[in-house]
């Protein structure tokens, strides 16, 4: 069949890699895709929040299998584009409806929906410009540190965690007369969790559903996890810390409240729940939920599926998710994120990489890369996530960091202490 992934980070490149190797995948279109998946795939340039010109592409190309890897399109409802079209309406679709989307682009629609379904996560309240005083009064109610949420989509940035009540308070006001635009017209203020940090990732068709491999990701750009959030310096998977017992109390904590309250609430949802969670003591929490997989969290989990990845995203799409064994490589893997000097604040692009081709130990997976007068070169914040296996995260971190000694790039950055918080 003829596939489309939409998306062109890491994560797709990632997927291409894991489709291009099916059996069941005749052509591969990536959109807009970069300078990695148009080695394995036809990269088509597009904008992903046009839906029309998504159209376009699918009947010319007679796409039979989409697959959407960011939030974006999924939050402005590229799955009910599809659905009421008559000429799309029977194209698989792995992407939840606008209605599950939102479970990712309303932070407080996500806390609503767990409080209804007694999933696990921190007390909160919710406030806007109305009740702002409320809010300054709630935050006297709770203790050191607060944290503030916007409620909708702030590309990582609308999550302020704030040690002195009056800077909480004077924040909580600055959100609600518009810090984050329209996405802090409400403000979800909760209480703080202290512990780890891990993610579970669970693929549904809105009946059944499959927990994939664990992974952990590192979002500080320094290292000690210290200095501004990225969109992610590297990742591990499986996480160590998530034991067989522990995987059990998410399950039936979590993951199965979850995809029963999706089932209950009639929510079209096909596709994947990256679920973010805290462990506190022995105890998980959900600190949010995101609607399509992570990234570069993705960069370890997929490679790690052995199970076909189209068959597997075929039967989620057809709602026959229950029929289908998942196969998991038992090593780690993991991978680290090359980016650009300056990222996450302002970077140049357009310097030429070189030493590709000696990486012989790891995938490389390109984000932010393009193809410019036959050189490659950056074209983004976080440029290459270079993913090894190992029979531990530290064998497997090793060849990722002895593959980035062969790559070059003026101001090139990747932290070299991935997975010394958890040796
Ligand atoms: P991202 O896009 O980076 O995944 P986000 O902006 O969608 O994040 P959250 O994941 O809800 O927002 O929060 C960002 C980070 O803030 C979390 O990864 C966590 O480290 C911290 N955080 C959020 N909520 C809490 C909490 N209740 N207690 C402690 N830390 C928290």
């Amino acid at each position: 069949m003829n596939i489309l992934i939409i998306g062109s980070g890491g994560r797709e490149h990632a997927f291409a890699y894991q489709i291009a190797k099916s059996k069941l995948c005749d052509q591969l279109f990536v959109a807009p895709g970069n300078a990695g998946t148009a080695k394995i795939a036809t990269n088509v340039a597009l904008n992903v929040n046009d839906f029309e010109a998504v159209k376009d592409l699918v009947l010319s190309k007679d796409i039979q299998l989409v697959v959407v890897g960011p939030e974006d399109p999924l939050v402005n409802g590229i799955y009910d584009f599809f659905k009421e079209d008559t000429a799309l309406r029977d194209i698989l679709f792995v992407g939840p409806s606008k209605k599950g989307a939102l479970l990712e682009g309303s932070k407080e629609r996500a806390k609503e929906f767990m409080a209804m379904h007694n999933i696990p996560t921190a007390a909160y309240q919710s406030f806007t410009s109305e009740s702002l005083a409320a809010g300054k009064q709630f935050l006297t109610e709770l203790d050191a540190p607060y944290v503030l949420k916007a409620d909708g989509l702030a590309a990582g940035k609308g999550v302020l965690i704030l040690d002195d009540l009056q800077d909480a308070q004077d924040e909580l006001e600055n959100m609600l007369s518009g810090k984050f635009g329209q996405a802090s017209e409400t403000v979800v203020i909760e209480e703080f969790l202290s512990g780890i940090e891990l993610s579970v990732f669970v693929l549904t068709d809105g009946k059944d559903y499959k927990i994939l491999p664990t992974a952990k990701d590192y979002k500080r750009i320094g290292e000690g996890d210290t200095g501004l959030n990225t969109g992610g310096m590297g990742a591990i998977s499986p996480v160590p810390f998530a034991d067989d017992a522990f995987m059990q109390k998410i399950e039936e904590r979590i993951v199965k409240p979850t995809v029963e309250g999706i089932k209950k609430e009639n929510i079209a949802y096909t596709g994947f729940i990256f679920i973010g969670l805290i462990k506190v003591g022995d105890e998980p929490f959900v600190i949010e939920y995101n609607v399509r997989m992570g990234d570069p969290e993705t960069e370890v989990v997929l490679p790690r599926i052995n199970t076909d990845l189209v068959e597997l995203l075929q039967a989620a799409a057809k709602q026959e998710l229950k029929d289908i064994e998942l196969e998991v490589n038992p090593d780690t893997a993991a991978t680290v994120m090359l980016v650009s000097g300056g990222y996450p604040e302002a970077y140049e692009k357009g310097k030429v990489i070189t030493g590709i081709d000696e990486v012989k130990e790891s995938i490389v997976f390109h984000a932010g890369t393009k193809m410019s007068k036959d050189e490659l070169q950056t074209n983004g914040g976080r440029v290459i996530a270079l993913t090894s296996f190992g029979e531990n995260f530290n064998a497997a971190l090793k060849k990722s960091y002895q593959s980035a000694q062969k790559l070059h790039f003026d101001k090139m950055y990747y932290r070299k202490d991935l997975g010394k918080d958890l040796n």
